[in-house]
């Protein structure tokens, strides 16, 4: 074989800023949804996670990986938190990049901009147990949480349920206002309030940074759909375990959801035994019937699996290949 044919192989890059332009929400709802149940049906699997401090500018690093082979997609997404970033750079401190592969040869094929990415496949996810768990009728939405996460996660779900009002709690109510501004955007009403009237919510969306749990289950009313979003490290913690006892729990990946999901807390105090939990694939490939009554408490514990990033990251990719606006390298 000569050095052309050798080398005739190319790579697509679509870099962060072209991100935006190159995934609708409804793309980034639907290609998680089909990894989900991909996952649920065995046909793809998130690889174990690597996440390693590296002593250098305090930074988390780390890659999660995984192949979905009902959709030929194999790669990973490289990156973590670099907490000085904004103060000595200017940029965000959450960074990461998309690298997917040709899983026949295991050439490189692409690679995309992280950052924006996980915020849609992450507020995708929960749109996706809203739209399988939540009651059909469900009128509010209560949000616990305002930071980066919780303006993508609030549009998502109002774009995938005609919810009628919002109300929000957050820590720091400071920070509320940037939620009431995707409400308005959106046309919905939107409401500060405290955390009991989280009670008048027919789903709630969690996600904070909190070591400790501030949705009680005293705050929650039978019927309720809760995404717990924000716990995705050992420890975190957002929602009282006792609620996970009354409830159905239902997880994107149960081996995550135990380890560093909501769900580990529920599991160390033995309320509920990692059987106990379901995957939300399996409601999606109709394997599991997910919620069955009108007073059932759901819960769905949203990890964030590798598998999500390679299934938006492999939507952004095509668009941006058929559009003409991937840069092309060969390689
Ligand atoms: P952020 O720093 O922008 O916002 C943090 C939010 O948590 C704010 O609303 C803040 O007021 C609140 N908060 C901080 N400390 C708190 C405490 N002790 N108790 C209650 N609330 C507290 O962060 P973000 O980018 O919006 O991310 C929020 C969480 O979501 C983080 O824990 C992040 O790791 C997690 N996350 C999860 C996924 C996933 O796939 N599940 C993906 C991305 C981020």
């Amino acid at each position: 074989m000569d050095g052309a044919e050798m080398t005739g192989h190319q790579i697509a890059i679509v870099p962060e800023a072209m991100v935006a332009d190159m995934l609708t929400r409804t793309a980034a709802f639907e290609a998680v949804e089909a990894v989900f149940a991909a996952m649920a049906a065995g046909k793809a699997r998130n690889f174990p996670v690597v996440r390693e401090a590296l002593g250098h500018e305090e930074a988390l690093y780390g890659f999660k990986g995984g192949f979905d082979a009902a959709g030929g997609i194999l790669g990973l997404k490289a990156g973590g938190y670099w907490p000085h970033n904004l103060e000595r750079r200017g940029l965000i401190n959450h960074q990461s990049t998309v690298f997917l592969f040709d899983p026949d040869s295991g050439r490189v094929t692409a690679m995309v901009g992280g950052n924006l990415l996980t915020a849609l496949r992450t507020a995708a996810a929960s749109s996706v147990s809203i739209r399988h768990l939540a009651r059909k009728d469900a009128k509010v939405l209560g949000m616990i949480g305002a930071g980066h996460q919780a303006g993508f996660q609030l549009r998502a779900a109002l774009e995938t349920h005609g919810f009628e009002k919002v109300i929000g709690w957050n820590l720091h109510p400071e920070m509320l206002p940037g939620l009431a501004r995707v409400a308005d955007e959106m046309g919905v009403p939107f409401e500060a309030v405290d955390l009991p009237a989280l009670a008048g919510a027919d789903v709630i969306i969690t996600i904070t940074s909190s070591f400790a749990p501030t949705l009680l289950a005293e705050h929650v009313s039978p019927g309720t759909h809760i995404a717990c979003m924000g716990t995705d490290t050992k420890g975190k913690q957002e929602v009282e375990a006792a609620l996970l006892g009354r409830a159905s729990v239902f997880a994107d990946e149960v081996a995550q959801s135990v380890s560093i999901g909501e769900a580990q807390h529920a599991v160390a105090a033995g309320l509920i035994a990692e059987g106990d939990i379901h995957q939300i694939g399996a409601v999606i490939g109709k394997a599991h019937p997910g919620r069955t009554s009108d007073s059932e408490i759901t819960v769905f514990d949203g990890t964030g699996v590798g598998l999500q990033d390679l299934a938006v990251a492999a939507r952004i990719v095509e668009v941006a290949v058929a559009r003409g606006a991937a840069t092309i390298v060969p390689i």
